[in-house]
């Protein structure tokens, strides 16, 4: 046989292993030091209440004759996708059931989206970025074009219509930089999008940190989005499903290339190569919507914000320059005294027993930034900011 050569091609990723080699020797060289951890991309809070007691519900239903469910519909219960559909008309947009598919999250559908594209398209991606966008396609053979995010442009790259592109990804709130895209910026994208005849790859995974009311949380909000756009959403940071596995994707029925509809495109892959999540999952994603689990999840992602504010004051107050933390559980800062990222965080690991990951994990364009995450604990981050403070203010 032969194999796919490309995945040859895959840049091995150093970035957590080193992380965690880097902080296990300086643990066990120092034992009486105690490390906090503002480096992952983790939830640390528990399921809410609402889900508990949902998942307890249809787990009994599975033992019982009358109640258990075998086989469901692939693309997902119709219970599920009407909640989302609900959730979509708060922010006026109107979706049919059969443009919703259920997923056991973000991650496997950004990947398995490709199987749609041809392998010559030309690929436009962030630099910095969530690594997945780009191992995918180089491991399906596609070149990738980068388009420079940087402190200039706010890490919010615009279209330049002198570029051309077929598949375009946009994360928004954005992993790792915690920039968010305004409407009128999404309206450029859209637009030069459809003028491309291009598809964008919207990955709103962090959509439910958005408070400013006047910023979107989904590309649908933008006129023209439905016939350039696919939305990959999840359950993950939203409700704290990251073990529990479920997310959704939005292909509308107007995307079309030429006269093919990508709608039945994706419908046929998901039947063809994947079988559905669990009825217990998509029972306990379900009640996240409910009135019960609205208000739980809100707890929870208002206890991470105040975490973000927390890093986010103590950036001011250190003057550097940095994004997110606002509408976006990652701070990106601009490490101090023109510091690389690396070098920052051995700095931090040693002086203030604080850990972040280093910008150039994501890219070129990352390699004088680094990441906070807002997700741990509150006390943790207190502390963790003002030993920052402590070592960088002097
Ligand atoms: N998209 C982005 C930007 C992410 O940061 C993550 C997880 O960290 C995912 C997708 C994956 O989400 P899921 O857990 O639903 O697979």
């Amino acid at each position: 046989m032969n194999i796919n050569t490309h995945y040859q091609e895959v840049n091995e990723s150093y970035l957590f292993s080193t992380i965690a080699k880097k902080v296990n020797e300086y643990a066990a060289a120092n034992p009486d030091k105690r490390i906090i951890r503002l480096g992952i991309g983790d939830v640390t809070l528990p399921l809410c209440p609402a889900v508990i007691s949902t998942l307890h519900q249809a787990v009994d239903e599975m033992g019982a004759k009358e109640t258990f469910h075998g086989y469901g519909p692939e693309q997902g219960y119709d219970f599920l996708k009407t909640a989302i559909q609900g959730y979509y008309q708060q922010k006026n947009v109107q979706l049919a059931l059969d443009e919703i598919f259920i997923s056991d999250g973000a991650k496997s559908d950004v990947g398995n989206i490709l199987d749609l594209f041809d392998a010559n398209n030309t690929v436009l991606v962030p630099d910095p970025v969530y690594p997945v966008y780009v191992d995918t396609n180089i491991m399906a053979g596609r070149k990738v074009t980068f388009m420079n995010a940087t402190q200039e442009n706010g890490f919010l790259p615009m279209p330049d219509a002198s570029v051309h592109a077929d598949i375009i990804y946009l994360c928004s709130p954005n992993n790792p930089t915690g920039a968010v895209y305004n409407r009128a910026q999404l309206q450029q994208w859209v637009d030069y999008a459809n003028a491309e005849h291009a598809v964008i790859l919207f990955d709103a995974a962090y959509e439910c940190f958005i408070s400013d009311p006047n910023l979107p949380k989904s590309i649908y909000e933008i006129e023209g989005a439905k016939t350039c756009a696919i939305e990959f959403c999840s359950f993950s940071k939203t409700a704290g499903f990251t073990g529990t596995r479920c997310g959704y994707t939005i292909v509308p029925e107007e995307l079309l290339s030429g006269t093919v509809s990508l709608n039945k495109m994706w419908l046929r892959r998901q039947t063809t190569k994947f079988n559905g999540v669990s009825y217990i999952i998509q029972k306990g994603a379900a009640a996240v919507f409910t009135p019960d689990g609205q208000k739980q999840i809100k707890e929870a992602i208002a206890y991470y914000m105040d975490n973000a504010k927390t890093i986010a004051n103590g950036m001011e107050k250190l003057g550097v320059w940095y994004t997110g933390g606002q509408n976006s559980p990652y701070i990106w800062l601009r490490c101090p005294e023109n510091m690389e990222s690396w070098a920052f965080f051995d700095k931090l690991l040693h002086e203030a027993n604080v850990v972040g990951t280093p910008g150039a994990g994501f890219g070129e364009n990352g390699k004088n930034f680094f990441r906070l995450t807002a997700f741990g604990d509150k006390e943790a981050t207190k502390e963790a900011v003002e030993r920052i403070l402590s070592v960088f203010e002097k």
